[in-house]
């Protein structure tokens, strides 16, 4: 075969030497879940972020306005007087110890922090964590809760994605403790404009998909008395709607450069961050799971491209990444995994090719429409 050059038609719509089509403007593949190009070659997710944070990325004046109405929700909550003025999950991860740093020592916030530990937590992640405490002296404290690694189990072998019970918990877990203690505020370290998070086809985790893969399994009776209770999702997300505003999605508000962020801990703080996700030992297998049923995207396409959309990479750097072929290597800690599944290598490879879909269908749409209001998210 004769190698040739790339016609105009392919070089504009963003056809690539490997023949996968991908966004003129991202490097989002044709095989993507849920995507769709226009006549440009742009895909819908990039005209979704030009929507909606389009002019907050281009410009200056925006951003320092979204940082003041930040400072106002934050002067509020310290007017309240309340013992604690906001409450932050911190994973030993980049995004939640930035928001640590932010509320402790850029606005003078009284912070309250917890750790959810899904069974998956690396020890490097608790070094971590034990530092950022001390650093911010911040009162601090674990939830370890066997039910969640149990219900993962449950959702692997189901669903063939085992996201569903950490995120839920999570979630819930923290409006209990800020209902608990009294706390004005949540912060959160995950946005839609920073994020590329998995296509929500596969990993979803609103309460509905949740009861509905646990319908025939004997843990109703404890559901009943654990963190799994109550749909804290809906609460906050209809509080949120009629501007009772609790959780603050603090990368909406504020430049989020991950480089920056990175450098900042390691030259202040003594603290490093070895990798994306190196806060959960799993999230190498969720990778895997989700590049088997997206024709090998995976997080690195998903990451990539929201940075490019944020301005915070080119376009041609991101395929030349992605060109490096790391993408088939042996998955991150899977031996580990389906040992802490309990599952064997037959099973987890069967379960594997399973997904959400069945869980889901006829509800969605409600919560759809919540997250699009909070998160701004196709
Ligand atoms: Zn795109």
């Amino acid at each position: 075969m004769v190698a040739m050059e790339p016609t105009l038609q392919q070089v504009n719509h963003g056809m690539t030497d490997t023949g996968v089509k991908r966004c003129a403007r991202c490097v989002m593949p044709e095989n993507y879940p849920g995507i769709a190009f226009d006549a440009e070659g742009v895909c819908n997710f990039c005209r979704y972020f030009e929507t909606h944070w389009g002019s907050w990325v281009a410009s200056e004046k925006e951003k320092a306005r979204s940082e003041a109405k930040l400072r106002g929700i934050f002067d509020a909550a310290k007017q309240k007087g309340k013992p604690y003025d906001a409450l932050i999950g911190i994973s030993g991860g980049k995004d939640s110890s930035y928001c640590l740093y932010l509320c402790r020592k850029v606005y003078g916030l009284k912070v309250l922090t917890f750790t959810m530990h899904n069974g998956f937590l690396p020890d490097a992640a608790k070094h971590r964590i034990q530092k950022l405490v001390e650093a911010f002296d911040v009162p601090h404290f674990y939830h370890r809760d066997p039910l969640v690694l149990e219900l993962a189990r449950v959702f692997m072998r189901k669903t063939g994605n085992f996201c569903a019970p950490c995120e839920l918990a999570t979630f819930n877990l923290s409006a209990i403790i800020a209902r608990e203690y009294d706390i004005p505020l949540i912060v959160l370290g995950s946005s839609s404009r920073t994020d590329g998070s998995p296509p929500k086809v596969l990993n979803p985790w609103d309460p509905a998909y949740f009861a509905k893969v646990l319908k025939d399994e004997p843990y109703q009776e404890r559901l009943r008395c654990s963190l799994f209770a109550r749909n804290y999702l809906v609460r906050a997300g209809l509080a949120r709607v009629f501007g009772r505003r609790r959780i603050v999605i603090l990368p909406d508000y504020v430049e989020w450069d991950e480089e920056k962020i990175a450098e900042l801990f390691e030259q202040d703080f003594g603290i490093q961050f070895d990798e994306e996700h190196s806060d959960c030992i799993a999230s190498g297998v969720a990778d895997y799971l989700y590049r088997r049923k997206c024709k090998g995207s995976g997080r690195k396409v998903m990451k990539y491209s929201v940075l490019i959309r944020g301005g915070k990479m080119s376009r041609e750097e991101a395929l030349e990444r992605l060109g490096e072929n790391d993408g088939d290597s042996p998955t991150l800690n899977l031996d580990r995994f389906i040992e802490l599944m309990g599952m064997t290598r037959d099973e987890f490879n069967e379960a594997s090719e399973r997904s959400p879909g069945s869980y889901m269908r006829g509800l969605p749409r409600f919560y759809n429409a919540l997250r699009r209001r909070v998160r701004r998210q196709v």
